[in-house]
């Protein structure tokens, strides 16, 4: 078993003054494996405390001694990355393929930041200004299951790289992996109360966190409806505000494409973690007079998407995080039948052979049409839905009819025309023929999927305050 009963105020492990618990799963075999003890609203208060006395001194270091903690951060997650997948793994039930990617990614994003700062510019001359970027103050940061120890790396490394200190509110439902990443970031040995993490409920810590008069700026990522939330208790004290939200990603397959090559690409992207991902391209846009060879092409790929739990090499997609997501994919399913759209793959139930675990089969409905609910809620799942599109025109039109608009694929051949097509799309991230992921470019949303970026240069000037000095 695995209890978790501290959580890390001012450079220190401490029992939480809150005496809730939450139990924490397995979601491949639906044991339990372990408790958390969960902060309160008064664990947030010393946190921010905390964090508002480390910052006069840690807004005053150097570039060159934030470069060296955050060298030193990555040091101590990167010599735990086997421990840390283990954790996410065992917590997620993700496949490994998957955790150990997530957590070499948030090893290296350390280093990231640390090169970003190299080059940063904190003092700029503009015409008779001298503008200087100050850091932000204290920060909150407030986490989702999903991918939780990407998503704390992330914020952090962008707060050590202002000189601004932060009170993390990690996802409750992700302790066994926040506790690993914890020590490990304790090793670094950073001044006391520059970071501070308390596990916690989203409407006790997270919702102190937002509303605190003591914190600067509020970075979430998470459901679109909880950021609406945040951004309102955020209003009093006129915070700063980083949201990442929801998806609905369009998955574009052009005329021209090579199906070879885009349909596993196409398919890796629709179900990345499981479908558990704000990224996923939920929505295969097909041009309609190469409809059947695509589906045709979709049916055969998908029977090599192994579902299994991690201790299967093969499993490409593992279960749901929870009965609960589990309860809601498989509702979607049902919505898919009740709004007419066709099953190509996939339906209800568990797959053949698994028995326990919140294991969802990997689903395509075809003949959907964009106003189905299915094709605008994100059902963060392996739900994917075909949409038939007539001309490029109508492509754009339909992968820009949603709430949301965070990250987009395109697949063809002619570079040149995805280039002129990407320009058209409504999203903050357009991916073609399944680059890599690009850690120095801005990440973040158009519509309801967010408000500001992170990552690169954008993720640090919003933990920035720019003061111009005028002579
Ligand atoms: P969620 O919104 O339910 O919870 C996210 C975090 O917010 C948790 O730590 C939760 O405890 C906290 N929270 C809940 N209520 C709160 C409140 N009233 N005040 C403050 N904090 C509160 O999301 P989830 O189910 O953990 O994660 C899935 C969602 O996250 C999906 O919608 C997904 O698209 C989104 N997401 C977005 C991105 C992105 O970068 N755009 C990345 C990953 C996940």
């Amino acid at each position: 078993m695995r209890d978790i009963d501290t959580i890390y105020i001012d450079g220190q492990f401490v029992t939480p003054k809150g005496t809730g618990t939450a139990d924490l799963y397995n979601p491949s075999t639906e044991e339990r494996i372990g408790t958390v003890r969960l902060g309160g609203v008064e664990d947030a208060r010393d946190a921010v405390a905390a964090a508002k006395r480390a910052f006069p001194a840690f807004s005053r270091t150097t570039k060159g001694e934030r470069i060296d903690m955050l060298k030193r951060l990555n040091a101590a997650v990167a010599a735990r990355v086997s421990d840390l997948t283990e954790a996410m793994s065992l917590e997620y039930g993700a496949p490994q393929t998957f955790t150990r990617f997530a957590i070499s990614h948030a090893a290296s994003s350390f280093l990231t930041m640390a090169s970003v700062l190299e080059e940063y510019e904190f003092e700029r001359r503009m015409g008779r200004a001298r503008v200087v970027m100050q850091p932000i103050g204290v920060a909150a940061a407030i986490t989702p299951w999903n991918s939780n120890i990407g998503f704390i790396t992330s914020k952090l490394t962008t707060a050590i790289a202002a000189g601004s200190t932060i009170v993390i509110k990690p996802s409750e439902m992700s302790a066994v992996q926040t506790q690993a990443l914890t020590e490990c970031l304790h090793e670094a040995g950073l001044p006391k109360g520059v970071f501070n993490i308390v596990n916690g409920l989203g409407n006790v810590v997270g919702a102190e966190l937002s509303g605190h008069p003591d914190i600067a700026k509020v970075t979430f990522t998470g459901s679109t409806a909880v950021g609406r939330e945040i951004l309102r208790s955020a209003a009093d004290t006129f915070k700063r505000v980083t949201l990442e939200l929801g998806g609905k990603g369009p998955n574009i397959i052009l005329d021209d494409a090579d199906l070879e090559v885009a349909i596993p690409a196409v398919l890796r992207m629709g179900f990345i973690n499981s479908g558990q991902a704000c990224i996923a391209g939920t929505r295969i846009l097909v041009p309609n007079h190469r409809l059947d060879e695509i589906l045709a092409r979709l049916q055969q790929e998908v029977e090599t998407f192994k579902v299994g739990a991690p201790d299967d090499p093969d499993a490409m997609i593992g279960p749901m995080v929870s009965r609960k997501q589990y309860d809601r994919v498989q509702s979607y399913i049902e919505l898919g039948m009740q709004e007419g759209a066709n099953l190509l793959t996939g339906g209800l139930g568990r797959p053949a052979g698994l028995d326990r675990g919140w294991f969802t089969k990997p689903t395509i409905f075809t003949n959907v049409d964009n106003q189905m609910r299915i094709a605008r809620e994100e059902i963060f799942g392996p739900v994917l839905s075909v949409i038939a599109y007539r001309d490029e025109d109508e492509a754009v039109s339909i992968a820009n009819d949603t709430p949301y608009g965070l990250q987009a694929y395109l697949h063809g051949t002619d570079v040149t025309r995805m280039q002129a097509l990407a320009d058209r799309l409504d999203c903050g991230r357009v991916v073609v023929n399944g680059a890599p992921h690009e850690p120095l470019a801005p990440f973040g949303g158009f519509k309801q999927s967010g408000i500001g970026r992170e990552y690169g240069v954008f993720g640090l000037e919003a933990f920035l305050e720019p003061k111009a000095v005028i002579l």
